[in-house]
């Protein structure tokens, strides 16, 4: 077989992003050069942070534009290998372009080792996702035993390493997802002791009866009315890590936040962080993250989309919340 499927960017999205943004194209596999492998793509993750790269604003990754391969974070196997440190049947992480064979330099690749949990759970619970919520949890929020975390996105990649790590750090932990399903899932699957419906009416009242003695750590995925309906529930003191904004992503429209003067009344502390400034810190981060996932503490839920040329729809879906866990699409 010489030919393979691409997913190429095709039109910058007007508005929210369609699949359509994105047509299924075939080329020749690529060549690796010296001091390359080629690399068999298994696993391709889905983020949300692809809308900025695909809008091309806020992003600190490579420029994306119409008629390029899609790229994001992957694995895969080396089927052929240009560098006598990597060898044929290896699984590495990288960046990959998303097509089912890519020639990569070994200076961006990480091998990964089998420990027991899927593979695809090294670009999530133990992987960006993974890291991300240790981030913001140990280093950002200085999360303490008995403190109270709220988590949004509760059952996302993100939000459900966040209150699971909360959970073993001995912190009482409310969720807030998208729909019933999803909040019952977080409290009989993840071990948060309550999650609320942001789809329901009055988010801040059901935060208070969810959590009467106040947050003092609010891990915000979303922004927007939910990052509102918390404000009135924080505590002295609080922290607000913002790992992401995903309810801005799409819409530009202006906004009101009616609880802003929580900020003044109980000392907040409001801090973004990016991953890709911790990049000292991410090999302790994943130690830790593969231990719990190996020895079975750490639940890490994914939604596996086969086929490359289901990408699209598949990120789509996320974006939308139809995911529960890591959302990734299973190449081969
Ligand atoms: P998720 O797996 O959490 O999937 C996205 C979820 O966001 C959906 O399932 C949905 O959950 C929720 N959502 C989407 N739109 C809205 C909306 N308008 N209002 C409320 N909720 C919405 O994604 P990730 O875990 O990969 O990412 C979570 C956040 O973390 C994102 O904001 C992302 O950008 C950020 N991130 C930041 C990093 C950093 O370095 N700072 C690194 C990695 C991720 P529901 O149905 O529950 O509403």
């Amino acid at each position: 077989m010489s030919k393979m499927k691409t997913v190429t960017f095709v039109a910058r999205p007007a508005g929210e992003a369609r699949a359509d943004n994105f047509r299924l194209t075939e080329s020749d596999i690529p060549k690796p050069a010296p001091g390359q492998v080629l690399v068999k793509t298994r696993y391709l993750s889905l983020d949300p942070y692809f809308i900025r790269v695909m809008t091309n604003v806020g992003t600190y990754t490579r420029p994306l534009n119409p008629g390029d391969a899609m790229f994001g974070r992957g694995i895969g196997e080396i089927v052929e290998s240009n560098d006598p440190a990597f060898a044929k049947g290896e699984f590495v992480l990288g960046t990959h372009d998303w097509q089912e064979y890519c020639a990569l330099d070994t200076t961006g690749l990480t091998k990964v080792e089998d420990r027991g949990f899927p593979l695809s759970t090294y670009v999530g619970a133990v992987g960006q996702s993974g890291f991300t919520a240790w981030i913001g949890l140990n280093l950002i929020a200085n999360m303490k035993r008995g403190e109270t975390v709220c988590v949004s996105a509760a059952t996302g990649a993100v939000g459900g390493v966040v209150g699971q790590l909360a959970k073993l750090n001995g912190c009482k932990v409310v969720g807030i997802a998208g729909g019933p399903e999803k909040c019952a899932l977080a409290v009989s699957k993840l071990g948060f002791d309550h999650c609320v419906d942001h789809r329901g009416k009055d988010l801040a009242g059901a935060l208070r009866a969810a959590a009467p003695q106040g947050i003092d750590i609010y891990f915000e995925n979303v922004g927007a009315e939910v990052l509102d309906a918390v404000l009135a529930n924080m505590n002295d003191n609080g922290r607000i890590p913002i790992c992401g904004l995903i309810a801005h992503y799409e819409n530009s429209a202006p906004l009101v936040i009616r609880n802003f003067n929580a900020l003044m009344d109980h000392s907040l502390r409001l801090q973004a962080f990016g991953v890709h400034r911790h990049e000292a810190d991410r090999a302790r981060a994943i130690a830790e993250l593969s231990d719990l996932a190996a020895s079975g503490k750490l639940l890490c839920s994914e939604t596996v989309t086969r086929g490359i040329e289901n990408a699209p729809e598949a990120l789509i879906a996320m974006l939308r919340g139809k995911n529960i866990g890591k959302s990734v699409v299973q190449v081969a």
